[in-house]
């Protein structure tokens, strides 16, 4: 059985240093890193100094925020190996990114950056409550996105035993699950609901199945989705937060004693919350876009990188660490229906309080003249489906309608379907919007 609670020694000392303690290693290393980019990195130098700042100028963790950010277009702009801080002989591997959003951004990392990287996912998959010897199953995807290697180092560093499965082949997944027995699973939020599914088409309960915890991460997911996986599998759903530009999988993790939103591991990556419009540091526990500072890397070190995605830095809990909190969305997945901004998330929260519902919904975006409209297509859950008379079926899309007209502000056409409706993705991640409207100029 996984242990819930960390032992007495089970933890990195840093996990439970004092704030000065760890701002004293902040502060070192981003000294360290800052300094390493301005040296290495050209068209960061050309950066800081066209904004007049230099390595020497920072001189307590504030004046961070002196120096100019890295965004997406700095790394598309220098694709592929134009910000690399390394000659290629460094190099121990590269990755890309899945391209969630436009054209893939190319990473690269040293012997030392994948040993730090499989430290903080060995980490995460024990504050997630996983131990030496459990069998961790691996159903990110493996191949250039960070998903599946990233946890398989990070397992593996664990003592566990990494099942690297990737993803797709739901039935093979299921299968082997059962011959296997393994205690934890990593995997798209999304996936794991198609996993799900296919225990129950095969009658299987929950507390047939070995799986403790899964380890979910690479897309948004709210409170609802937690409490439907949780549900479906018998397990702890524990989120783990990472991207491709700042490592992969375990920039961030929960930890299952509390559940609260994952905790930055802030020995490696600096976390700013600033106003995504004017660039101005937030104080904690205002909500505004994540910003990263990567403090150890050396092939691909990153300065403010602005991530899109849009949270809040909350205090430390079960570690010493900050958390995030959930991640509304990103700030590129924002729709923005007849003047109200709408998140997938959001929509998905309104759908999964009805317990008729399942966690498998899409959402699509037309245009009528100059009106935009939002259709969200929902699934009734498998045990139901074929089986309510359509007055219920209506009934209930009337109730979701009022709920995401009450709550979000927006109106929507809503569409109930039977259950495996929608398309499921089995590898990456899971396309929630489908925006049908024609490209602007
Ligand atoms: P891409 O940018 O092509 O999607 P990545 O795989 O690097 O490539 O995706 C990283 C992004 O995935 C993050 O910036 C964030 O938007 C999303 N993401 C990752 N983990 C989580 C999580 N636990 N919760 C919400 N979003 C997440």
């Amino acid at each position: 059985m996984t242990a819930k609670k960390p032992l007495p020694g089970e933890l990195d000392p840093i996990e439970t240093a004092s704030r000065d303690e760890i701002s004293a290693l902040q502060l070192d290393r981003l000294k360290w890193s800052v300094r390493h980019t301005y040296d290495n990195v050209a068209p960061y130098r050309a950066k800081c100094e066209a904004k007049g700042v230099h390595p020497e100028d920072l001189k307590c963790l504030a004046d961070l925020g002196k120096f100019p950010f890295m965004t997406k277009l700095d790394l598309r702009d220098n694709y592929p190996f134009g910000l690399f801080a390394v000659p290629r002989t460094k190099l121990a591997r590269l990755h890309a990114s899945s391209g969630t959003t436009g054209k893939s951004v190319v990473v690269g990392y040293t012997k030392n950056d994948i040993d730090n990287w499989a430290n903080v996912v060995a980490r995460s998959i024990r504050a997630a409550g996983g131990r030496a010897g459990d069998m961790v199953h691996v159903a990110y995807g493996y191949g250039m996105f960070t998903g599946g290697l990233g946890a398989h180092y990070g397992a593996e560093r664990l003592g566990c035993v990494a099942v690297p499965m990737s993803g797709g082949q739901t039935e093979k997944q299921v299968q082997q699950i059962m011959d296997f027995k393994p205690e934890i699973i990593m995997v798209t939020p999304s996936y794991s609901l198609v996993i799900a599914e296919e225990f129950e088409r095969l009658g299987i309960k929950p507390d047939e199945i070995s799986l403790n915890v899964g380890i979910f991460g690479a897309e948004p997911w709210g409170e609802g989705m937690r409490h439907e996986i949780e549900k479906k599998l018998g397990i702890d759903a524990i989120d783990i937060y990472g991207l491709t530009e700042v490592m992969g999988p375990g920039v961030a993790c929960e930890c299952i004693e509390t559940k609260d939103g994952p905790v930055i591991w802030e020995d490696h990556f600096y976390p700013e919350i600033i106003d995504p419009e004017t660039g101005e540091v937030l104080p904690d526990g205002e909500e505004g876009e994540l910003v990263f500072t990567s403090l150890t890397k050396e092939a691909f070190p990153v300065i403010r990188y602005r991530t899109r995605d849009l949270t809040r830095l909350l205090a430390p809990t079960a570690r010493s660490f900050r958390r995030i909190g959930k991640i509304t969305g990103r700030s590129d997945d924002m729709l923005i229906i007849r003047g109200v901004n709408v998140f997938p998330t959001q929509i998905e929260e309104q759908i999964l309080r009805d317990a008729r519902l399942a966690g498998n919904y899409q959402v699509v975006v037309t245009r009528d003249g100059h009106m935009d409209n939002l259709e969200v297509r929902c699934e009734l859950q498998r045990e139901l489906s074929g089986k309510l008379p359509p007055a219920e079926i209506q009934q209930i899309g009337k109730e979701l309608q009022h709920r995401i007209k009450t709550i979000i502000g927006v109106s929507t056409m809503i569409t109930v379907m039977e259950f495996e409706a929608i398309p499921r993705t089995q590898v990456g991640k899971a396309k929630r919007v489908l925006d049908e409207r024609p490209t602007q100029n």
